[in-house]
């Protein structure tokens, strides 16, 4: 099998309800696409999602490493052999992480199609299905509270809440979204970085009734020590979000024992393969996976899911950044019921655009 084009092109997605979370507030959101025809009939299909602050990218970072670095290396490549066309863009792409995400995404899906099965099956296929949080951005604790309500009525039994800008506020919040939505639904918690030590124990010391399941990045992405801090001095799952952005921060946080749990975003690590990686890692230091998403057309989030569901070691998903998009040219690639995912059991990542 042979690459004979590859075509990349941004999207524009507006976000039905805008959010805010520690540094800023969005309310659209632009993805890159790619297509990636073989000489054989099979296409396979990417998505990046870029974002300056997490990812280091833009729409045009992408766009341009994708005509000037991907399309000379991988044009006339056997697609079949994802392992050795990964490992000739790895280098150039170590800045691009949701570019390299994007070509990796779509050689899955044409192995898929050549295999004639889902991801996740080609994969190992462990489990069939997997409850997503959802997140509610930071708001007023009032509103915060109508929309906790809002989302279970929906169906949802996880709740990941975001904070980090004022502790007390943020304590005050869990408490009365615990006191609204009873005792069988999750509650976790997002800091983003926006807590020192002090802040993050006090939190956890005065949400002890709460039974927040997890704290997902208290502290500065800068000092990984201070999650360390963190986690042995607090009796619930302190997660590492922004402090893992590759195989070698997943290896450095595993050896120095700094968290309990790693969220693994497929945009911020490079794609399927590197996700792979780092599970295997994290399986090995007894630390649980999150896979977690940017906001990403349901193309993204089916990569995201096939991981998930190929691995044992991936107990939770927080895969709900294409709930909110208006004009998902992908919309239908995954299947929500009642706060859990599904693929649709189509081959690859189960979508054609
Ligand atoms: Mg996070």
């Amino acid at each position: 099998m042979k690459i004979t084009s590859i075509e990349t092109w941004s999207h524009k997605m507006k976000l039905k309800n805008p959010y805010t979370i520690a540094y800023e507030t969005i309310n659209s959101t632009v993805n890159v696409f790619t297509k990636i025809t073989t000489n054989t009939g099979i296409v396979g299909f990417g998505c990046a999602a870029p974002d300056m602050e997490v990812t280091g990218e833009t729409e045009e970072t992408v766009l341009d490493v994708s005509k000037n670095i991907i399309e000379p290396l991988l044009k006339g490549a056997d697609p079949l052999r994802y392992a050795y066309q990964l490992q000739k863009i790895d280098d150039p792409l170590k800045k691009h992480p949701s570019a390299k995400a994007m070509i990796d995404m779509a050689l899955f899906d044409i192995l898929g199609k050549k295999a004639d099965l889902p991801i996740y099956k080609l994969l190992g296929g462990f489990k069939e299905k997997i409850k997503t949080s959802v997140t509610i951005g930071i708001l007023p604790v009032k509103e915060t509270v109508k929309e906790a309500k809002k989302l279970i009525n929906d169906g949802f039994s996880i709740l990941k809440i975001k904070g980090g800008k004022d502790v007390d506020e943020d304590i005050e919040r869990m408490k009365k979204v615990r006191q609204a939505v009873g005792n069988k639904i999750q509650l976790r918690f997002d800091a983003n970085q926006g807590y020192t030590v002090y802040e993050s124990l006090k939190f956890v010391e005065e949400t002890r009734t709460v039974k927040i399941e997890l704290l997902e990045q208290p502290t500065s992405k800068q000092e990984p020590e201070l999650l360390g801090k963190v986690t042995n001095n607090v009796p619930i799952l302190v997660m590492a979000d922004e402090s893992l952005m590759n195989l070698m921060d997943a290896f450095k946080l595993a050896r120095k024992d700094l968290v309990d749990t790693v969220n693994v975003k497929l945009m911020k690590v490079g794609g399927i393969d590197e996700a792979l990686k780092i599970n295997s890692v994290a399986k090995a230091a007894n630390l649980e996976v999150m896979v977690g998403c940017m906001d990403e057309s349901a193309l993204g989030i089916a990569a995201g899911l096939h991981f998930a569901l190929a691995r044992q070691n991936v107990a939770y998903a927080d895969l709900d950044g294409h709930f909110d998009l208006i004009d998902d040219p992908a919309d239908g690639a995954v299947i929500l019921k009642n706060g859990t995912l599904y693929t649709n059991n189509k081959p690859g990542l189960g979508f054609n655009l």
